[in-house]
């Protein structure tokens, strides 16, 4: 889509399907800041029309840690998968491992079914959630509750569909209590994570929310600090995995957006998705 005007009617209506009821054309409005993950006010984003963002360059990663405070290898893993090559079996076998090691065990839970991820297994965009809610363990799919249905509003507005991207969770079971993942529960179901990102090989990934961020960039910050920017992946921690470097972008889960529905907030999500619509779109251009 190259005329000026198109993209403009493409934003304004992929900008409402997401839910955002405004065009971040002006000054956006101080909102006060909501008691969650985020209780220091970012500064607001300089607003301008989708069509003239500037793309941004491809190393403006932020500083990770250097010294990884854990260390993930998947070789064993990684056998179950090795010898095959299409990736939509190379994910049912990867499916089938993590079945039968059941890195949940320990986990006390009583979940219904496991829910390992779903969408194209060699989708260029990777959404990675925190756990699956009932909703979720009911059905054996993520993302289908309520946070499930604005994520899909989302990826709609970004001009793509759940089929062809890969949605999955850190867990791949529904918590005890449906409470947030420990970081030892993440540590766990991590090396299954990270074959499932080598056989999509997507090129951008998108953490929805802290435990997912957290894990991946083996970090503590507060999502305000992290946000809004790529940052580099395999982080330390994932160094021995021999991944391909992908671009990371940490956003606020929908559950969290859901709960605190302020137009501040809808816009910094809108506009870490709009950063990963261009890196997509120039990745493209560059292959
Ligand atoms: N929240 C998540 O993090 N994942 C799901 O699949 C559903 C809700």
């Amino acid at each position: 889509m190259t005329d000026p005007r198109a993209i403009l009617a493409q934003h304004a209506k992929t900008t409402q399907l997401l839910g955002v009821d405004f065009l971040p054309l002006g000054t956006p409005p101080r909102i006060p800041q909501q008691l969650e993950d985020h209780t220091e006010p970012d500064p607001p984003p300089a607003p301008q029309p989708f069509s003239t963002i500037e793309p941004k360059p491809l190393h403006d990663f932020a500083p990770t840690p250097s010294t990884p405070t854990f260390k993930i290898d998947t070789a064993s893993i990684r056998q179950c998968h090795e010898s095959l090559d299409d990736p939509q079996s190379k994910l049912d076998a990867l499916k089938d491992k993590y079945t039968t090691d059941a890195p949940h065990a320990s986990f006390n839970n009583t979940f219904t079914n496991i829910v390992f991820g779903e969408g194209s297994p060699t989708a260029d965009l990777m959404f990675i959630g925190e756990a699956p809610g009932q909703q979720e363990d009911e059905t054996g799919r993520p993302f289908v509750g309520r946070a499930g249905q604005l994520l899909e509003k989302m990826i709609i507005a970004m001009g793509l569909s759940r089929e062809t991207v890969y949605i999955t969770n850190v867990l791949k079971t529904r918590p005890p209590n449906n409470a947030t993942p420990t970081p030892d529960q993440a540590h766990r179901c991590a090396p299954y994570l990270i074959e499932q990102i080598r056989i999509i090989n997507p090129k951008v990934i998108v953490t929805l929310g802290l435990p997912a961020t957290h894990l991946l960039l083996d970090s503590t910050q507060p999502m305000r600090s992290m946000r809004g920017q790529f940052h580099p992946f395999p982080s330390p921690p994932f160094k021995d995995t021999n991944l391909q470097s992908i671009d990371l972008m940490p956003t606020y889960h929908p559950a969290f957006l859901l709960r605190s529905y302020t137009e501040d907030n809808r816009r910094k999500v809108w506009s870490d998705l709009q950063q990963v619509m261009q890196r997509l779109a120039q990745k493209k251009h560059e292959s």
